[in-house]
């Protein structure tokens, strides 16, 4: 197959000690470094173990090899790290020479300088490399080390890669299969990636000093806004102000420059106009300041990539440009560095918006109900610190109780989904699904400069991560009201409803089943001790009516009895205004606010949409104006509890999958059409066949007789068997709308009849037919899978047959399906119901069902040239499952590896 020789763009990536390095091939320039590195920097003992036998000549020779112009089946990556005034330092190397005699195998050495072992170098280097190799077809790796080497050996252990080791004298052949990367892998990756990201925030999250770069004496100007809260809010550290034409600003003292600050600030806060963005950002780096918040919008394309360029070169994270700045509440730091018209109450809510905007509106919201916010970071156009950065921050902060995510973009949501699915395992992680319609997606595209994601997709993500995705903003904070004070309700959704007014328990009851909770009966003996205390007139249905002369007392107990009950899994308790005197919660609030179950109140009443009542003992009782508000507020808290009570589950690898035989197909089709396409029949039904996809035997036939010969092969009984026959040509889209599909054909003649038909209609255009039997009447469904540029394989599940675009009725979820996440895409669609033995109809094969989609998921995960899949129908009945009808296309560009540790690149950084 012919493959490409263009080098890996260069990428940056962080150290496990949280610095920023640069990976990229090394160059004939490089030579001198690479000698060095080899000659100087590496002990005797590690130039043995790299060169086996040492020789003087060996530095040299080896610095020639590894920078010698591009050649076919080699490459060597160098690790850079800057080193003051635009010079770089080399780490290590990493190099790979492919086998002559095995073009998928590949020869592997490492090299680190002796001073920057243990930083996780090696791992980097060849992490990359094996990214690199994949890209060109190369399959495992091998290596030659020493066996005292174990600094290499434990390089490729640490990889969580499967290595296998022969033991050849006084070395050892190490084996490492590059495509059998899995969940240890990825768990391995996640771990060493995130310590090194929440380590590389510090600087960001935890400043001892800083400077606000472009203050200036204009009162109300940003810069000046800024420095003001800062001092406003005690900071702990040094505060600088730079500004070439103030003495003093508020009385402290002015810099001209950042180099002329009288110390290195752990952060910059930059309000300069954009032309001098990119400048700020050098001397920031070369004065070693370590984090960048850029509030300055409007960078034009170059500016944007100095400055990313500047904080990648000197090992800063960088916040923005375009946002409103950041805030740290943390007793040790007070940091409030945003000119929100806001202060940041302390408090236990972790919040990361992409817009300014929702950003105060929701850390307004959060003081008034006394959540507060432990961190807040507005993320502007996120070209460095993004929401996952934020996700895993918190994950290690023990202030934070709750992460709050306002993103319209997701530039790694592979990873993302990752860090969130764990998560949301000890916090709950609330976000607004925000980007819904086709205008609020044009909207978010155009204001945050990046693609938003189809809804679907998002969709997918939020429900496969665990997380709270709510409508708006409202809808959000009430929902961390009820989540931040009161217990988890259980999974079954049963809700027990308590109204002083009858219309009101109704009017909560359809909110509480619009939300998809249920109002059980409750059991009898519950319903006579509620009874017993209740007022005459009372009735204990549920809704409970507890009539409006109820007194407090016996409203506490009633409350109380069915909290504690295990009969309902939380307790919505509406109150009308009456004129009886009481406060009808007077003696609710003397009791624990915490029972087995949670507890929401609505008073109709109240001015604030939520708010809480403080009992006595110091707990809350989130308190609602509407019961359509509460109401989804718990089947939100539901929904996080279902969430918890699933397994971690893994993901199931189907049996008599033949990985190797699908790849050879891939091959063979892409060396064939190198731009890639559409598959035909036979290579359809091939592929499809290596991963167990249950396709109807389907012949192919390309003249009168050989049609007759199959049909006559696949439906050999007789009267009741029928056959299908499908005209076939390159580039054809829809069959049936042109009448390239003839079913219920009986007989031999009927069979001429259709093929004569077809050579009729279509002329020169018929390739070829497809004759499958006919299928046994079922639902139609439809099962497929789409590669998505940024979010990787998409497997789509729903209703299928010709209908499916008009009735669009299909979910999605990313792959790797955990077996979880196959039930719920199972139950997803509108129509699922129809599998389940709907109006007495059979079930569907479900397990069928089951092992068709992570079939697929295994066949999206694996090849990803694979772009599309659409198996439409499958047709689903109690006696299994059948396709008739699948499309596949194949592209030549893989799909960007989900498993690569890179920070983000602005998309045009290496084309200029
Ligand atoms: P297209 O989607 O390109 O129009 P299909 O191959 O999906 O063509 O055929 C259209 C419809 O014909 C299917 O939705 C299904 O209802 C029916 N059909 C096609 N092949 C078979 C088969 N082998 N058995 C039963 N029904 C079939
Ligand atoms: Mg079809």
């Amino acid at each position: 197959m012919v493959r490409t020789l263009s080098q890996p763009a260069a990428a940056d990536a962080l150290l496990s000690d949280g610095s920023t390095v640069t990976i990229r091939p090394l160059e004939a320039d490089d030579h001198a470094a690479v000698l060095d590195l080899h000659a100087n920097r590496m002990s005797p003992g590690n130039q043995r173990m790299r060169f086996f036998a040492m020789s003087r000549r060996a530095p040299e020779l080896c610095a020639d090899r590894l920078c010698a112009p591009t050649r076919a089946g080699f490459l060597a990556l160098g690790c850079f790290v800057a080193a003051g005034l635009g010079e770089e330092e080399l780490l290590g190397v990493v190099e790979y020479d492919v086998d002559s005699q095995r073009p998928m195998v590949a020869e592997i050495a490492v090299a680190v300088a002796d001073s920057r072992h243990h930083l996780g170098v090696g791992t980097l280097l060849i992490e990359h490399l094996v990214h690199a190799a994949l890209d060109r077809g190369v399959r495992i790796f091998e290596a030659e080390a020493l066996s005292e080497n174990r600094a290499m050996l434990q390089v490729f252990h640490d990889l969580g890669l499967r290595v296998e080791r022969h033991v050849e004298g006084p070395e050892v052949r190490v084996v490492v299969r590059l495509d059998e990367r899995d969940e240890t892998y990825l768990a391995t990756l996640d771990e060493r990636a995130a310590g090194a990201d929440v380590l590389s925030l510090v600087p960001l999250l935890h400043p001892r000093s800083i400077a606000v770069v472009g203050v200036s004496e204009r009162a109300g100007s940003v810069g000046h806004t800024v420095l003001l809260k800062i001092r406003a809010g005690h900071f702990e550290g040094p505060v600088w102000a730079v500004n070439p034409h103030a003495a003093t600003i508020d009385g402290l003292p002015c810099h001209p420059s950042v180099a002329a600050l009288p110390g290195v600030p752990d952060l910059a806060v930059v309000a300069v106009p954009a032309d001098q963005v990119p400048q700020v950002a050098v001397d920031c780096g070369r004065l070693g300041v370590r984090a960048l918040v850029v509030l300055t919008s409007g960078l034009d394309r170059q500016q944007s990539r100095k400055l990313l360029d500047a904080c990648r070169r000197h090992s800063m994270r960088l916040v923005g440009p375009n946002c409103l700045g950041i805030a740290q509440t943390d007793p040790a730091v007070r940091l409030d560095a945003q000119f929100g018209a806001v202060v940041a109450a302390p408090g236990s809510a972790g919040v990361a918006v992409q817009s300014g905007g929702v950003g105060i509106a929701l850390m307004e919201r959060l003081n008034a109900l006394g959540i507060g916010v432990s961190s807040f970071v507005s993320l502007g156009d996120k070209y460095d610190v993004s929401g996952n950065d934020l996700l895993q921050w918190w994950e290690h902060d023990r202030r934070t109780e709750l992460a709050i995510l306002h993103l319209e973009s997701f530039g790694s949501p592979r990873a993302f989904a990752r860090t969130a699915r764990r998560v949301t395992r000890t916090i709950p992680v609330l976000t607004v699904d925000a980007g819904r319609s086709a205008a609020g997606r044009r909207g978010a595209a155009s204001h945050t400069a990046a693609a938003a994601t189809p809804t679907v997709t998002r969709q997918a993500l939020f429900a496969q991560a665990g997380i709270t995705a709510t409508a708006g903003i409202s809808e959000l904070v009430e929902t961390a009201a009820l989540l931040h004070a009161q217990p988890l309700p259980g999974s079954t959704g049963k809700v027990a409803v308590v109204s002083n007014a009858g219309g009101i328990g109704v009017l909560a009851a359809d909110a509480c089943s619009e939300s998809g909770l249920v109002l059980p009966e409750l059991p009898a003996e519950l319903a006579r001790k509620l009874l017993a205390v209740l007022p005459q007139g009372s009735s204990a249905a549920n809704p409970v009516d507890t009539t409006a002369a109820v007194s407090p007392e016996a409203l506490a107990t009633a409350v109380a009895l069915l909290a504690d009950s295990g009969a309902v899994d939380a307790v919505l308790l509406c109150l009308a205004p009456t004129a009886l005197g009481t406060d009808p919660v007077r003696e609710l609030l003397s009791t624990p606010a915490r029972r087995t179950r949670p507890i929401a109140v609505v008073r109709l009443d109240q001015r604030a949409p939520v708010d809480y009542l403080t009992t006595q003992d110091g707990g809350r009782l989130p308190c609602y104006a509407d019961p359509q508000s509460a109401a989804r507020a718990l089947a939100h808290a539901t929904d996080r509890a279902r969430w918890l009570a699933q397994p971690s589950a893994d993901v199931p690898r189907p049996e008599g999958i033949d990985r190797k035989a699908a790849v050879a197909v891939v091959d063979s089709f892409l060396s064939e059409h190198p731009e890639g396409g559409w598959l035909d029949p036979v290579a359809t039904a091939r592929l499809l066949d290596c991963y167990g996809l249950p396709l109807v035997p389907s012949a192919w036939a390309t003249d009168l007789h050989d049609t007759v010969e199959a049909a006559g092969t696949l439906a050999p009984l007789g009267h009741e068997h029928r056959v299908v026959l499908k005209a076939y040509w390159p580039g054809q889209v829809h069959k049936s709308d042109v009448g390239a599909v003839r079913t219920n054909l009986h007989g031999r003649e009927a069979v001429r009849d259709a093929y004569r038909g077809f050579v009729r209609d279509f002329g020169d255009r018929l390739a070829g037919v497809v004759v499958q039997p006919q299928a046994s009447p079922g639902t139609e469904l439809f099962a497929g899978m789409v590669q998505d540029q940024v979010f990787g394989p998409l497997v789509l599940f729903g209703m299928g047959g010709t209908a499916v675009d008009l009735l669009d009725d299909r979910a999605a979820r990313l792959a790797p399906l955990t077996t979880t996440d196959i039930r719920t895409l199972l139950t997803s669609p509108h129509g699922a119901p129809l599998l389940f033995g709907y109006r007495g109809a059979p079930p569907a094969d479900l397990d069928a069902l089951e092992d068709l989609l992570s079939r697929l998921s295994a066949l999206a995960s694996d090849l990803p040239q694979l772009t599309d899949v659409d198996l439409n129908p499958v047709i689903a009945s109690k006696s299994g499952i059948a396709c008739v009808d699948a499309r596949l296309r194949l592209e030549p560009r893989p799909a960007p590896d989900p498993y690569l540790r890179r920070l983000r690149r602005l998309p045009d950084a290496h084309e200029e």
